[in-house]
């Protein structure tokens, strides 16, 4: 993209409405606009993160061996009364009537709708288990939205279902899910911890939440200093993995449990704020009874479905990510999430060996670069690019031009490599 020619407003001066940094740091890098309270346009550099981080999740959640579907924004009412969560949402729910006078809802969440397709579509035992996910917008009416996208009202979700026959199926997915997370969040180059949570709205039994630590959390948590380890778990084995995950101490503060606590020694004891960018329940068969979806058992029974739903907040985590990525120049994006992987920074606009050189790093690295081609100070262009946090800024000068050499400057670290064209070229490709 050529920045003379983008949807890019920077601003060099903090919005007064945002209270937190990632949401200041979202407003002045450009990316997103509010529209109405808690509900956002996502411009250019924006939604390139956004689509990144959703495409992440979507290969982890079909390695794991779950199918995608898309269903739609706007539910009917009736669906939600045949659970009967249709009045106990609560004011959360945006209620819609069509010029019929009949009730429509934007969803929340899809556990209804789900199970209504599931219902439809699977009568045998032989169809289980099965698992299905979306990448969808949801609506929920805060009472307080705020620090931008990260409580938002219209967001995007990641929203999994999961169908098994019985406990011990179901209990297997949710291994499954969780494991499928941490590598999520792995790849997205941030470090979250699975916490014992409560499960809420949604009902159930067994549920964590997934947390990147920030001082602007909202939530309290409680964690031993062995989740610090951050990769040092096992992630081939699924039993394993789960085994390690959950006798290592994690809890959010509604789940956080002092007689434990106390068991582990005191210098590993943490407590901090969390974001939540994630969380997973299994509830059985809330919904499959509520709205008698059976699938016909081995000897001619019926069996109701034993359920789970698995979250992962995409939108929030633009925010989320920022909170823990970023100084006080501004964003410092993972390399696998970055909007580009680098800015090329001509340092003499209207010069021909500046811009020819420039204009064939562009052609290398094609939506991969952003190129600051505008009649602009090199300060201006510095600050610009830090303050959008490209992993990499390969600055070109009319000295080193001359001599096909570029600079190149790695965000994280600050380091500068003086390096040939190629190897500059080499080096952003990774
Ligand atoms: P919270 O406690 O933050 O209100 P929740 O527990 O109600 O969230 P879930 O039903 O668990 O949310 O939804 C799954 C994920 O969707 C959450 O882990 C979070 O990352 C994201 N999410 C929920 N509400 C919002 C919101 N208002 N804005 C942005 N993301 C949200
Ligand atoms: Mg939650």
């Amino acid at each position: 993209m050529r920045l003379s020619k983008s949807l890019i407003p920077t601003l060099k001066e903090t919005p007064a409405e945002a209270q937190i940094v990632s949401h200041r740091l979202m407003l002045r890098a450009g990316m997103v606009r509010q529209m109405a309270s808690g509900i956002y346009a996502w411009l250019p550099t924006g939604i390139k993160v956004l689509n990144k981080i959703a495409q992440i999740v979507r290969e982890e959640q079909w390695a794991a061996g779950a199918q995608e579907v898309l269903m739609p924004t706007i539910q009917s009412a009736d669906l939600w009364r045949e659970s009967g969560r249709y009045d106990a949402y609560g004011k959360e729910m945006l209620r819609i009537t069509d010029r019929h006078e009949r009730e429509l809802l934007y969803g929340p969440t899809n556990e209804e709708m789900i199970t209504s397709i599931f219902r439809d579509s699977v009568k045998s035992y032989r169809d289980l288990p099965q698992n299905a996910f979306q990448i969808q917008w949801k609506f929920r009416d805060e009472v307080r939205p705020r620090f931008g996208v990260l409580r938002g009202r219209e967001f995007y979700m990641k929203d999994g279902y999961g169908f098994d026959l019985d406990r011990e199926g179901a209990v297997i997915t949710y291994k499954q899910m969780m494991l499928a997370y941490m590598r999520t969040f792995q790849r997205l180059g941030i470090t979250a911890i699975p916490m014992r949570a409560d499960t809420g709205q949604i009902g159930g039994d067994l549920s964590h939440e997934f947390h990147i630590l920030a001082p602007t959390g909202e939530s309290g948590v409680f964690y031993d200093a062995d989740f610090e380890a951050g990769d040092a778990f096992a992630h081939d084995d699924v039993e394993k993995f789960y085994e390690q995950m959950t006798t290592i101490y994690a809890a959010t503060d509604e789940k956080h449990d002092l007689a434990t606590w106390e068991t582990i020694p005191e210098a590993r004891r943490r407590e901090g704020r969390g974001i939540e960018v994630g969380q997973i329940f299994y509830f059985g068969t809330k919904y499959s009874k509520s709205m008698n979806f059976s699938v016909n058992g081995p000897d001619g029974g019926k069996i109701f479905p034993e359920m789970g739903s698995y979250g992962i907040g995409v939108s929030r985590l633009v925010g989320a990510i920022i909170e823990a990525k970023h100084d006080e120049a501004g964003i410092i994006w993972p390399d696998a999430i970055a909007p580009f992987k680098a800015a090329i920074l001509n340092l003499r606009q209207g010069d021909s060996v500046t811009d020819g050189l420039c204009e064939e790093l562009y052609k290398a690295l094609g939506q991969d670069a952003l190129y600051d081609d505008r009649e602009e100070r090199a300060g201006a262009k510095f600050a610009e690019a830090d303050l959008m946090g490209h992993p990499w800024q390969m600055i070109v000068g009319p000295r080193g031009a001359a001599n096909r050499m570029v600079e190149l400057k790695r965000r994280a670290t600050g380091e500068r490599f003086e390096l040939p064209v190629d190897e500059a070229l080499a080096k952003v490709h990774f």
